[in-house]
């Protein structure tokens, strides 16, 4: 599936400033808002890429290199390990929709939950096929202690506000219209603090680095998603805390390639071994096998080990491992070696041609080709 440009989405031109993006992400996003569309899902997907291009175009550092790289600059999913926000949905909808719909996808009354965040997790490929435990440390936002994430000091507690009685909304009479506003005093929340707590200046979350404990599954690849419920940043002033998703980043393997849940892998066979046939000791991820050589094995050929894959996270047979033979040239050979190569090439004298058929064939094509060329 391509993406559309970020600035055919939204409608302006690639030169176009923040009050203008704005602007129209405000117009195309009021268009397709799920609120309005609820049973439309292509709306939703429409909202959804224009948010995805506001979000993009808004961050000088993002729309930069989206300008020159184009999608491949700003897509989450190439990033580096480490830590990354996840797809804030809430901030940018309160930035844009506050004084319209009174506060950024909070419910009435309530406090916003916090942010999804995303952690890329590099794990090897045995860890991968097998599964594991492993403990991660993620930066976030945690409710804060002193307070209990409701941002007022210990003692005290939040007040509902006296302007709006709590609604975070207040009417304002405009010409001939009564219009719906955000409360200027609490600006939505419905509550506001007098007495803020020392820790979070008020905010209920504090920066906190936390360990977690990650189970991934046996069979995972790179980009499967493991989501950590409540594992988010914290909402502020006591709200629900977001999810943690922990994606999967599975590391180059010295000897095996993974090719969704086959395995690949090269076995370099001496070409006396290729010519005369023999049993050789190939890795598996469980150890070694020894796997039987046909005489007359030629570079490429493919040996498959059944059932030496992957069994994949979602279920179904387990995969298979491919060897792919690559004959291998002597080399460092002394004067008595290269004699006895000699001795043996002489010996196939000037019928040779049926000791290589590949080299004959390719011999034999140039001479045709060359042929033709002639007038
Ligand atoms: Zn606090
Ligand atoms: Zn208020």
């Amino acid at each position: 599936m391509s993406k559309r440009d970020y600035y055919e989405v939204l409608g302006v031109s690639k030169n176009a400033d923040e009050k203008e993006i704005k602007k129209s992400y405000r117009r195309v996003a009021m268009k397709y808002h799920p609120d309005r569309n609820s049973d439309d899902p292509e709306s939703d997907e429409k909202f959804k890429e224009a948010t995805e291009a506001y979000e993009v175009l808004m961050d000088s550092e993002k729309r930069g290199a989206y300008d020159q790289y184009g999608h491949a600059g700003v897509d989450p999913s190439m990033g580096g390990g480490g830590f990354g926000g996840g797809g804030n949905f809430s901030d940018i909808f309160g930035d844009v929709f506050g004084d319209i719909f009174g506060g950024g996808g909070r419910g009435p009354g309530g406090p916003a939950r916090g942010s999804d965040l995303r952690y890329t997790l590099d794990i090897s490929l045995e860890d991968a096929v097998k599964g594991t435990t492993v403990e991660i440390r993620v930066p976030s936002l945690s409710a804060c202690d002193t307070c209990d994430g409701s941002g007022a000091k210990k003692g005290s507690s939040a007040t509902t506000c006296g302007t709006c009685g709590g609604a975070g909304q207040v009417r304002m009479q405009q010409g001939f219209f009564q219009v719906q506003q955000t409360c200027p005093t609490c600006r939505g929340r419905g509550k506001t603090i007098e007495d803020p707590c020392g820790s979070c200046h008020g905010q209920g979350r504090v920066e906190k680095t936390k360990t977690l404990s990650v189970k991934v599954p046996p069979g995972v690849d790179t980009g499967d998603r493991i989501r950590l419920s409540g594992e988010g940043e914290a909402g502020p002033e006591g709200g629900p805390p977001g999810d943690l998703f922990v994606q999967m980043s599975v590391k180059q393997h010295p000897i095996f390639e993974r090719d969704g849940k086959n395995l690949y892998c090269e076995v370099p066979i001496t070409f006396v071994a290729a010519a005369l046939g023999g049993e050789l000791e190939v890795p598996t991820l469980d150890g070694r096998v020894n796997l039987k050589i046909p005489s007359e094995t030629q570079t490429g050929k493919l040996f498959r080990l059944r059932g030496k894959g992957v069994k994949p996270v979602r279920g179904g047979s387990v995969g298979d491992l491919l060897c792919r033979a690559v004959v291998e040239t002597p080399v460092n050979l002394n004067k008595e070696q290269k004699e006895l190569l000699q001795k043996f090439q002489e010996s196939l004298g000037e019928a040779g041609n049926a000791q290589s058929p590949r080299q004959t064939s390719f011999f034999e094509g140039v001479k045709n080709f060359f042929d033709d060329m002639k007038p």
